[in-house]
């Protein structure tokens, strides 16, 4: 069974054909082109122009890359929620084109879900915790009682936003992350920042703030460095709760943050410690793409999942837990 997933909730139009054989995930193409803001943050009508300046090209080379006729497609996949409003309508308005032109069935994704879904199908993990670590996002997700839980979050900007954020400060452009990084290498002094971590959950914007107030005074290097030891220490002590409290020995990181060496070093350290299993996605879909919105809209139509086209009105606040997952026992 072959699916094209498009995946839209941000800055990323991605398209990925995938096809399902033997329940095992078969990538057969996966194309993305992303928005980058000339200045500022990302402006969601111009991200959304982005999208559909470059949609029905890539829908089109991806169908050529996978080597398939167009008629062999049998079903269509869509990021319906969470996301920013005008990029969820360009993916859905052009998934909604597909399948009533092509006369196939239609299934509106949760993108968490699909983040976690990739990582179990493409990683030998089967149960995992899941540290979901993106620009909008930051949850620790695991499965419990029929439904992916949200065992903590932020409480208020996404870890990826508030590096973006942190490297606007300082001239960085989007994506400040990976830049971030490397600046972070070269840092050896820590300072201490506003640990905050609240019950389950976290809360990054104190933190940003005491970063910009430190630019007057330290070394940018040893800014990056202290925001990032902070920033996963954090996470690290709320994923690891959740694993306890879960009893599950698996971690799975994914998110475009989950790229960062130094995130997946200390996530790796925890793991290991309590005999657990570390387990991330390659870097390609680590980040939004189209496969992993394939590959879950595949489980659910399996499992009998299919939207009308009235029902594919986008989520924009689509909550993980809202999700009923008839695809796992
Ligand atoms: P996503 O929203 O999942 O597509 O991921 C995009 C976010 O990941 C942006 O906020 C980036 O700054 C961040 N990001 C990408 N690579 C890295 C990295 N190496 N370290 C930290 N953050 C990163
Ligand atoms: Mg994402």
């Amino acid at each position: 069974m072959i699916c094209l997933g498009i995946e839209g909730t941000a800055h990323t139009i991605s398209v990925g054909i995938v096809d399902k054989v033997d329940e095992k995930c078969k990538i057969l193409s996966h194309i993305s082109r992303t928005y980058k803001p000339e200045g500022g943050g990302i402006h969601p009508r111009e991200a959304a122009n982005h999208h559909a300046k470059h949609i029905p090209s890539i829908i089109e080379e991806s169908i050529e890359k996978a080597n398939i006729d167009v008629k062999e497609i049998d079903m269509i996949g869509f990021s319906i929620g969470p996301g920013l409003g005008p990029c969820l309508r360009t993916a859905a308005t052009s998934a909604r084109t597909l399948a009533l032109l092509l006369k196939k069935p239609i299934v509106g994704v949760n993108h968490c879900i699909a983040h976690l879904e990739i990582g179990r199908a493409l990683t030998k993990c089967n149960d995992p915790v899941l540290l979901y670590v993106s620009g909008g996002n930051t949850q620790v997700i695991a499965f419990m009682r029929g439904r992916y839980r949200v065992f903590g979050e932020t409480l208020d900007i996404g870890i990826g936003n508030c590096l973006d954020k942190f490297g606007r400060e300082i001239g960085l452009s989007f994506p400040a992350g990976p830049k971030i990084e490397k600046l972070a290498k070269k840092g050896n002094k820590y300072i201490s920042l506003p640990y905050s971590v609240k019950g389950m959950d976290v809360s990054f914007s104190g933190i940003l703030t005491a970063c910009i107030h430190l630019l007057k005074k330290e070394r940018i290097e040893d800014i990056c460095y202290s925001l990032q030891e902070t920033c996963f220490s954090m996470l690290a002590e709320v994923t690891e709760r959740a694993m306890a409290h879960t009893e599950k020995e698996e971690v799975l990181l994914s998110g475009g943050v989950a790229c960062n060496e130094r995130l997946k070093e200390i996530i790796k350290k925890m793991a290991q410690e309590r005999n657990a299993k570390f387990f991330s996605p390659p870097n390609e879909l680590l980040v939004d793409n189209g496969v992993m919105i394939a590959w879950t809209a595949l489980l659910m139509y399996a499992s009998g999942i299919e939207h009308k086209i009235e029902e594919t009105n986008i989520k924009q606040n689509y909550r993980t837990d809202e999700v009923e997952i008839k695809w796992r026992n």
